[in-house]
Order: structure tokens, then sequence, then C-alpha cells
């Protein structure tokens, strides 16, 4: 996964803001892990910095447009990327758990410290992703017998879509 850090010794003390656009951040794990997803208007993030006392206080918000399988017919589902957050980067909270990559350290010139977002801005992409995407509210699925796709074209499995367990009360109601 692409680090990218950001030095904050240009950021003044009332706050700053700055665009990353750089599509590493979600070209790069979508590609490593194989992820069903394409991105179809390439995201960027807005970041509001405000300094704090050995930290950085991190307001943004990612947004963009990406393709992903429908939840019903695996057909693209087009979701658009609307995601606000804020945290907090801190010395003081790295320190506590070095088991963690560190996302905040001293810049390696010496001057003030640097953030690393990467991280922070993948997982706000992921989260912002709906667990059943649809490519339509409408979205009449697969066929659980023949796995047509209903959308395109009808099947002949009518009979087959009745609950089995049903079909077998039915027949003990028949011939009693
Ligand atoms: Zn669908
Ligand atoms: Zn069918």
């Amino acid at each position: 996964m692409p680090q990218i850090w950001i030095p904050l010794k240009d950021i003044p003390a009332e706050g700053g803001e700055i665009v990353v656009d750089n599509q590493s951040i979600w070209l790069e794990p979508i590609a490593e892990f194989k992820l069903p997803y394409r991105i179809a208007q390439a995201p960027a993030a807005t970041l509001h910095l405000t300094p704090q006392e050995e930290g950085c206080l991190v307001r943004g918000r990612v947004s963009g447009t990406v393709a992903v399988p429908c939840d019903r017919c695996a057909e693209e589902a087009m979701v658009t990327v609307d995601q606000r957050f804020s945290e907090l980067f801190s010395m003081q909270e790295d320190l506590r758990d070095p088991g963690e990559e560190p996302a905040i350290r001293p810049a390696l010139d010496g001057q003030g410290l640097e953030i690393e977002v990467g991280s922070l801005l993948w997982e706000e992409f992921l989260v912002s992703l709906p667990i059943k995407p649809l490519c339509s509210e409408t979205c009449k699925g697969l066929c659980p017998q023949c796995g047509a796709d209903l959308n395109t074209e009808p099947c002949n499995c009518e009979s087959g879509t009745e609950d089995p367990r049903l079909a077998v009360l039915r027949n003990l109601k028949i011939n009693k």
C-alpha cells in the first residue's frame, strides 16, 4: 500500500488545506488484493490540517465514483463515494501503540513532523462502499436455478423458484 507522507512544517498554525489525488492510493491495493473494483471517476481527497502540539488534526473528505459488482446480478454497480472523516495524529498516541505502523514521525529533514495519510485514505474509501451494492434498486438478480440474468432474459424455471420445503409440505397435504 503506498505511503503518502505530508510534512506539517508549512501548514500554518490556524490550519491549511491540501488535496491528495495520488491514484496509487486506490489502484495499488485494488490490484494487490485483486478486488473487483473499477475506478470510474478518479477519487480525490481534500484534507484540512490543523497542527496540534506534537500532532495534527486531520478533517477530510474523499469523493469519487467506483464500479463494484452488484450484490444480486454481479454486473457493475456505480457507487458514488463521498466520505467525510476526522482523525487525530499524535506522537503520544503512536508511542502508546508500538505494534502499529507509525502514521506520524519527525520529518526526515529534521523540520517538524510529517504524517502518513495513504492508509487512512484507503480505509475511509473502503468503509464508504456499501455492503450490498445494487446496479439498480429494481435489479431482478440471477435465477437461483439456472443462473440466467433475469434483468436481460426471462427463464423457464417458474416452478423451480418455489422453496422445496414448501413443496414437500403441499405434497403431504395432497396425499392425505
Ligand atoms: Zn444487479
Ligand atoms: Zn432460471
